[in-house]
């Protein structure tokens, strides 16, 4: 039976990735439900090529330029617009079987929430909803039999190591590979004034700007940390990040007789993706094997915590538990974004970070809306440190 996808954030790195995949197999799989943030023009001419059945803009005030949009195209997609919009897609039937999550932020939670309570196979790339709800995600999922593929390179790769039954019988640890960024190998006092051009210029993944400067710090590492930990059910100190800067080990995972497994492959989303889009069949995503004589030689070497202290904070949020996730992540949203506008130093980015958990006290994380409080209280507190010069 051919699946029914909808792409959310389907204008984005991963979005018009997972829309290359979904092309390549017209009688597998069709973009039905297209959402982007706020770029009705990207959004539609991503309509005119794949023909969905529903598209979202997310902006509640653009329904009229969409529909405009979409008539002038002479397409039938039915427009939508705002949040609410998504949520309701994600938990139709109709609209689609299978969910990418691929919204960037704390905004992508909601509509990956709806998609698990729905019992849909999510494509989960989406990160910060599982930092800042991973436990009410999980149960979620649980209950309503929904079924996660991980779409973050190293927790699909975990997820490829790991049985079919899933579960982490019989694993002693889970070491996530990093690629160490665009700084890797620098101290801290070099890193005092780049700028965000520099932060974004990965050296081996091509992606969009909020995760890319989040490799930059590092951040992007404790974020997976505490994602491997509410996917795979792994406590903190089994959860291991080694550099390894050809990335193309994606991670590993050692069992307790002895055992390691590791997937490999190019530094190319879209064989996540595929593994996604196909699960539990192999598809063929465009990306050709490895020419392991070529590549010729694999590095690992420990990251380095002085030069990027945000691997350190987030450990200790996930150690710290509750509400704690939820704030250093609202808090670096809020840092990166203030960066990339050039209002914020890169060296800030850590600094906001560890002033929002001083101030904040974690509390239980009993649910969803003491968490968006926490995820609020964050934003409005890191937003007035940038604005009074607290933090700069
Ligand atoms: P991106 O910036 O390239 O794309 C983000 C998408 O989200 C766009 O389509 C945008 O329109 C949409 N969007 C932004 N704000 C929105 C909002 N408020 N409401 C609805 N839609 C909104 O980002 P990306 O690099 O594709 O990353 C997307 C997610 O996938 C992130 O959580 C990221 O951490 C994760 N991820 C990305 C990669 C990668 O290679 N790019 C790898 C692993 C994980
Ligand atoms: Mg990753």
């Amino acid at each position: 039976m051919i699946r029914n996808v909808a792409v959310f954030g389907a204008t984005g790195s991963i979005g018009t990735s997972a829309l290359d995949v979904i092309a390549r197999h017209p009688g597998r799989l069709r973009a039905s439900v297209l959402a982007a943030g706020r770029n009705v023009d990207a959004l539609v001419a991503l309509c005119a090529v794949h023909r969905p059945d529903h598209a979202v803009i997310a902006d509640a005030g653009l329904l009229d330029a969409l529909a405009d949009a979409l008539r002038d195209a002479g397409l039938a997609t039915v427009p939508h617009a705002g949040m609410a919009a998504l949520d309701a897609l994600a938990s139709d039937a109709d609209a689609c079987d299978t969910v990418v999550a691929a919204i960037v932020g704390a905004a992508g939670l909601d509509s990956t929430l709806a998609a698990l309570r729905a019992g849909k196979r999510v494509l989960l790339a989406n990160k910060e909803s599982l930092v800042l709800a991973g436990a009410l995600m999980m149960q979620a999922a649980r209950d309503a039999g929904a079924t996660i593929v991980p779409i973050d390179s190293e927790h699909n790769a975990i997820h490829q190591c790991l049985p079919p039954q899933g579960g982490c019988e019989g694993v002693a640890r889970i070491i996530l590979t990093a690629s160490g960024g665009p700084f890797r190998g620098r101290s801290r006092a070099s890193l005092a004034d780049v700028t965000p051009a520099q932060a974004v210029a990965h050296p081996k993944w091509s992606m969009g700007p909020k995760i890319s400067v989040d490799s930059a710090t590092l951040m992007n590492k404790g974020l997976e940390v505490i994602e491997a930990h509410h996917l795979f059910g792994m406590p903190a100190e089994r959860l291991d990040v080694l550099v390894h800067p050809q990335s193309l080990v994606h991670s590993f995972v050692e069992f307790i007789d002895g055992s390691t497994l590791a997937q490999l492959g190019l530094p190319d989303m879209r064989t996540a993706l595929a593994v996604g889009l196909g699960h539990p069949d192999r598809l063929a995503s465009g990306v050709s094997g490895l020419d392991l004589l070529q590549h010729g030689r694999f590095d690992f070497e420990a990251p380095d915590t002085d030069a990027f202290p945000c691997l350190a904070l987030a450990r200790d949020a996930l150690v710290a538990g509750g509400t704690a996730p939820a704030l250093l992540n609202a808090a670096n949203e809020v840092a990166v974004s203030a960066f990339l506008q050039g209002r914020l130093r890169f060296l800030a980015i850590p600094a906001l970070v560890e002033h929002v958990l001083a101030a904040l006290p974690a509390a239980d994380a009993a649910s969803l809306d003491v968490l968006r409080e926490a995820d609020a209280q964050a934003r409005g507190l890191a937003t007035r440190a940038i604005d009074s010069g607290a933090v700069h």
